[in-house]
């Protein structure tokens, strides 16, 4: 029996599910989770989507976000509710640290574990799992289970919304190299369920504060360095400056991806404090593998070329650290 057809079998009777995504969501794990959730209501069952942490406001809009119960809010309610779960969908993430402190109670439960990811290295813990790499995100990996199971007729423009959300965030607006000509034909089925796709784009991508534009501009005129001879591009920001801006969660998702816009640049980072540690996004083009970088030094991981990782010492220190790490790969940077 295929993994589609043992959790379509699960899903054949009345289950407690709980849908659970990494810390700090993204468009993708939002898109997916509810796309996903609209889906098992639909289907009369029993389902509470439980995000370790808030999401940022530029997602607030998102069909079904009123019903997401945060963990870090409502520790205990959550908790119950994982205690009584008999099926767990897990969607994109690799491994339960992703998922902070309710990381534990899901590896504690016995409800059997259904795992929807398109992130290199996942740990062991699923019992079925929809993971493919070359997946463009999880929201491409939820509509093929669904099809698998039969069901994507089901699909109607509020999960088509959400699926679509996590499409468009994910590929970085159909640009990334994983949006095959599959991502384009899902697209144009969810376009065929009447979504309003320009809404969708203006509630992401136009929504900004004035604020949040100008430290933008900031962090490129004063905060952006380029290492010429690594053809690195590294923004690094210390907390005060975030505090100047009044810069909340999710407003610097996407920055990371400025300093590409140089043609020489392969490699960018974005480092900054948050909460007592330091993060690292990365991105690169090309063959160029970020994901190593993190794995290897910042406890961290992701994909080929969007990664992320932690640091503890400072950013000053970070970006010390990062720069001595991509001077051990110059020849693969800088070639010439
Ligand atoms: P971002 O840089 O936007 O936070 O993340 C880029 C990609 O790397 C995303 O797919 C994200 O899920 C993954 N990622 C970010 N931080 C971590 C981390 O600490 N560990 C792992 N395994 N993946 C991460
Ligand atoms: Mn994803």
């Amino acid at each position: 029996m295929s993994a589609a057809s043992e959790v379509k079998f699960l899903l054949s009777v009345p289950q407690k599910i709980i849908i659970t995504t990494h810390q700090r969501p993204d468009g993708d794990a939002i898109g997916s989770s509810l796309g996903l959730f609209h889906y098992l209501k639909k289907k009369n069952q029993e389902v509470h989507f439980i995000s370790p942490t808030d999401y940022p406001s530029f997602l607030k809009w998102v069909p079904g976000t009123e019903e997401v119960l945060i963990f870090e809010k409502e520790k205990a309610k959550c908790a119950e509710l994982v205690e009584a779960a008999t099926l767990i969908f897990c969607l994109d993430f690799n491994k339960l640290y992703r998922l902070d402190e309710l990381g534990r109670f899901i590896e504690n439960s016995k409800a059997p574990k259904i795992l929807i990811d398109h992130h290199l290295e996942p740990d062991g813990f699923p019992s079925f799992q929809f993971w493919r790499v070359s997946a463009s995100s999880t929201s491409e990996l939820v509509y093929e289970f669904l099809a698998e199971m039969n069901e994507d007729k089901v699909i109607d423009p509020v999960m088509a919304t959400c699926l679509y959300t996590g499409i468009l965030t994910d590929t970085d607006r159909f640009r990334v190299p994983t949006t095959s000509p599959a991502v384009h034909r899902i697209v144009a089925s969810l376009l065929e369920k009447g979504i309003d796709h320009t809404a969708v784009y203006g509630n992401i991508y136009e929504s900004y504060t004035e604020n949040r534009l100008r430290f933008w501009g900031f962090c490129v005129t004063e905060k952006m360095d380029i290492i010429k001879e690594l053809n690195a591009g590294i923004i690094s920001i210390e907390r005060p400056e975030m505090n100047r801006f009044g810069i909340q969660l999710g407003d610097t998702e996407g920055l990371v991806n400025y300093p590409l816009w140089i043609d020489h640049v392969k490699v960018s980072a974005l480092i900054m404090e948050r909460q007592g540690e330091v993060k690292l996004s990365l991105r690169s083009k090309g063959d160029f593998s970020v994901e190593k970088i993190c794995r290897e030094h910042f406890g961290g991981g992701g994909h080929r070329n969007a990664s992320g990782g932690t640091s503890y010492t400072s950013v000053k220190e970070t970006k010390e650290k990062l720069i001595s790490i991509l001077a051990l790969q110059k020849s693969e940077l800088n070639p010439s």
